[in-house]
């Protein structure tokens, strides 16, 4: 199936028409990033949680220290939402009340289990290689400890919706007579340049990892 189900929770209303329910556009905006928030209520109180994550397929990893309190509770199968936000424009309209973002942004709900140890150090693998492709293997890999100090979840989406909106500010007709400028100020997240850690035992070439990105 190439698209999500449309239910109460994952239908978006206001700018309906910013929602999309396609698997390939969500995944597009989750493969863009590799910071999520992580949103789960405990004894009734809500938290959101920032973390790494990585996606394959339907399944987004997410990993921690055994005794994270997150993992925890999702492990026991709670529901849980996970968000990823990209602001690709602040919209500065003529009017205080039309400005706005260009973004892209996903909303994922489902419930998440353990990773059994054997598909660990593979969900390890593509968390890492979410955030900086090629990486995996320029390193060592976990070894025994490590693997057993870390916890891994694997959160299935069940349902998920994105939201785009792109282009000019929307202002009322007659404000476009008013001398204020308008448009869009576009963001974007860019890399500086690579600091070598002062441990280095000798001089190295930067690596193919940090080479290829852009
Ligand atoms: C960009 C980014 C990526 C991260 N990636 C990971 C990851 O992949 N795996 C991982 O285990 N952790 C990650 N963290 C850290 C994560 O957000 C939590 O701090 C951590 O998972 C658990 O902390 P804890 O057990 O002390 O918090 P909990 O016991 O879950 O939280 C206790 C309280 O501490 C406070 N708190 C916890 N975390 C934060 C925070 N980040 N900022 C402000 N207050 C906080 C909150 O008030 C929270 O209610 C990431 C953080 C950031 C900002």
């Amino acid at each position: 199936m190439n698209n999500y189900s449309k239910s109460t929770r994952n239908t978006v209303k206001r700018s309906a028409k910013r929602g999309y329910y396609d698997k390939e556009t969500v995944y597009q905006i989750l493969d863009a990033g590799y910071i999520c928030h992580v949103g789960f209520t405990i004894d009734g109180q809500p938290y959101v949680i920032p973390q790494a994550y990585g996606r394959e397929g339907d399944t987004i990893y997410l990993h921690g220290a055994v005794g994270n309190r997150m993992l925890k509770q999702l492990e026991k199968g709670i529901p849980v939402c996970v968000t990823v936000t990209h602001t690709d424009g602040i919209v500065l309209a003529r009017s205080a009340m039309h400005h706005s973002f260009n973004y892209r942004s996903a909303v994922l709900f489902g419930t998440a289990h353990l990773v059994p140890d054997e598909q660990k150090e593979h969900a390890l693998f593509v968390i890492t290689e979410q955030i900086m492709p090629g990486r995996w293997g320029e390193v060592r890999t976990p070894n025994v400890q490590e693997l057993k100090a870390t916890k891994v979840l694997a959160m299935e989406i069940a349902e998920a919706s994105a939201k785009i909106r792109t282009g000019p500010p929307k202002d009322d007709e007659a404000d476009h007579e008013l001398p204020i400028w308008a448009g869009v100020l576009p963001l974007q997240i860019t890399s500086g340049e690579a600091i070598p850690d002062p441990d280095l035992r000798s001089k190295l070439p930067l690596p193919n990892s940090i080479l290829q990105v852009k």
